[in-house]
């Protein structure tokens, strides 16, 4: 049995006011949540103040990014290390954001993913195509590749450790929602992916859909069979749509 996991990805949002009102209100509400396990990603200058607010509740915080490298001249870079020392559990990897505005490519992406496991932190990898690659019917291509590289890298049991979040790129921040149908084709496209080399891997990997995923949308996206949890962006910006979310992944 799979735990779903709802993570909020803040992107570059808040204030200092913001962030403690919306923590306020996650932690106050969590207590109705049950069954998911449920993290927040603030931007790297908040962790300090998630992880006084959120220490000692069920609530888990984790980077959006980290470093290939562990420590030296990186200008403007933080460190998986460093993340693990102010509480993360968690750190995203590959976001689209990532891989178009800062080129990161399949490759670095894959050597991420180690790095964060290096570090003693859990990745949430993110995958998915564009719209042009939908259209062209590149969509399972895309993320076998994305997929394939992190696997070559790091192993096939690497992925156990980790977590999946596929994202369609052309609903990230768009309000267009995948329907359930088209996410879990490429859930189970995935999943299929992975139980080609690992059937233990595959059963017990979760995966994520992340794409204007909200309140009135989730429980139809997370109770399809492979979608285990979500990757909220901009609902996870209101807490009460945040916890509404963590609510419906509660099967
Ligand atoms: C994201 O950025 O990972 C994301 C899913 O954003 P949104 O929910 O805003 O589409």
């Amino acid at each position: 049995m799979r735990r779903p996991i709802v993570a909020g990805n803040w992107k570059m949002n808040g204030s200092r006011e913001s962030v403690f009102e919306l923590l306020n209100g996650i932690r106050d509400g969590i207590k109705t949540v049950t069954t998911a396990e449920v993290v927040v990603c603030p931007p790297y200058v908040y962790i300090p103040e998630v992880q006084g607010q959120l220490h000692g509740s069920p609530i888990s915080w984790g980077g959006q990014d980290l470093s290939l490298h562990q420590q030296g001249a990186y200008t403007g870079e933080v460190s998986g290390e460093m993340l693990a020392d102010f509480g993360c559990k968690y750190v995203i990897v590959g976001h689209s954001e990532r891989r178009s505005y800062h080129a990161e490519s399949s490759q670095q992406v894959a050597e991420k993913y180690q790095t964060a496991l290096d570090a003693g932190l859990v990745p949430i990898l993110c995958i998915g195509e564009t719209l042009d690659q939908r259209e062209q019917n590149a969509t399972e291509e895309v993320v076998a590749t994305q997929l394939n590289t992190v696997i070559q890298h790091c192993s096939i049991s690497a992925l156990q450790a980790g977590v999946i979040a596929y994202e369609p790129v052309w609903a990230i921040g768009t309000g267009m929602t995948a329907t359930p149908e088209q996410a879990q084709q490429v859930h189970a496209f995935i999943r299929g992916l992975i139980a080609q080399q690992d059937a233990e891997v595959a059963e017990n990997v979760r995966i994520l859909y992340g794409g204007s995923m909200k309140a009135s949308n989730a429980v139809e996206l997370i109770s399809q069979p492979d979608i285990d949890g979500g990757l909220i962006g901009g609902a996870a910006l209101k807490a009460a749509d945040f916890l509404e979310i963590c609510r419906a992944a509660n099967s």
